[in-house]
């Protein structure tokens, strides 16, 4: 089956690879749809990232797509069946899953990551892993599963309350996937900051009350102008240190400060603790998808979460490399692979 597999830094070979094997427990899973994520990215540039990776491997770890066989013994699992995954995959039995807290798994497995992924035609997953796509949802949105489910996560420590100000920084998939979710929580505004004007008009399609251009404009005195000089909550989903020392400047009193985006490992940021202190502030941060697969799949089913808007072009493996290599490809929006085209 043709894959693409990582061997070590900047290097992506798209190759002919043997079918995966199919355990009991497992099913192969043809990919219909997968997509490019950020952690794809830092895995490609050789960083440590939310994920450890040991090459040769198949990333991937955001997809969907149809049942072609089943183990001995899956049990509710059919061929045919139109499906997506959760990557991670828990032991059940160490000591954070059974404290409820599975994501800090000891032995967490992460299809894309740790094993092989999707960004081939094949793939085969633990049942425990797969979820049933509902029936209004394409393939494509199938794929973005994921990554509002790990929205979820870090949106439920947000604790946005039905009146809320929010500010998000970045209007990137992520960023617009959380400004909808800030919406759904009941944030009655909600501003957003990007330098790209053809997402901050994805975003005002999405439902932002003020899209500011961070680099050209005053963004305290947009934001005073827009009846926003309390803010409750800022989502930060560009990874900068630059920008989540915005975040804090621009958070209101008793405010929660989410570092949505992930910086590489070794930045620092530099906060005056008087300033945390005085506003009482919470920093937040959000780590993968725990618990929060089935909400995902249901909120993209019921047509109330828009995941499409974002997707900047759906194209085939042989692209892969130049997307995960190039970030001004990136900067136009989502990218999802089919393996078929
Ligand atoms: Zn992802
Ligand atoms: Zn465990």
């Amino acid at each position: 089956m043709r894959s693409a597999v990582f061997y070590g830094k900047h290097d992506l070979r798209i190759e002919d690879h043997e079918m995966p094997k199919v355990g009991p427990k497992d099913v192969l899973i043809q990919v219909k749809a997968c997509g490019v994520c950020g952690t794809d990215v830092h895995i490609y540039e050789g960083d440590k990232g939310a994920a450890e990776v040991t090459p040769p491997t198949i990333l991937g770890h955001e997809f969907s797509g149809v049942i072609t066989e089943v183990g001995s013994e899956v049990q509710h699992y059919q061929v045919g069946d139109r499906v997506c995954i959760d990557p991670n995959c828990y032991c059940g039995a160490c000591d954070p899953c059974r404290k409820g807290v599975a994501h800090y798994c000891e032995h967490m497995i992460g299809y894309g990551t740790t094993v092989n992924g999707g960004f081939a035609e094949y793939c085969a997953v633990d049942e425990r892993q797969v979820y049933k796509l509902g029936e209004h949802t394409t393939f494509e949105q199938g794929a973005m599963t994921e990554p509002v489910a790990c929205c979820l996560h870090g949106m439920d420590m947000c604790e946005i309350q039905p009146g809320h100000q929010v500010v998000i920084i970045g209007g990137g998939m992520i960023g617009l996937l959380q400004l909808q979710l800030a919406r759904l929580a009941g944030a009655a505004k909600i501003a957003l900051l990007e330098p790209v004007e053809s997402k901050r008009e994805v975003a005002e399609k999405l439902g932002a009350d003020v899209c500011i251009d961070p680099i050209h404009e005053d963004v305290k005195a947009c934001l005073k102008e827009a009846g926003m000089t309390w803010i409750n909550t800022v989502i930060e989903c560009v990874g900068r240190p630059s920008t989540i020392e915005q975040a804090i400047d621009i958070a209101g009193n008793k405010a929660v400060v989410m570092m949505f985006g992930l910086t590489k490992p070794d930045e620092t940021i530099s906060v005056k603790p008087f300033e945390i202190f005085r506003k009482e502030l919470e920093l937040k941060a959000s780590y993968i998808n725990p618990y929060t697969q089935k909400r995902a799949l249901d909120l993209i089913d019921s047509g109330r979460l828009d995941v499409s808007s974002m997707v900047y072009e759906i194209c085939g493996l042989d692209r892969l490399a130049d997307i995960l290599g190039k970030p001004e490809l990136r900067a136009k929006g989502k990218y999802i692979i089919s393996p078929e085209k």
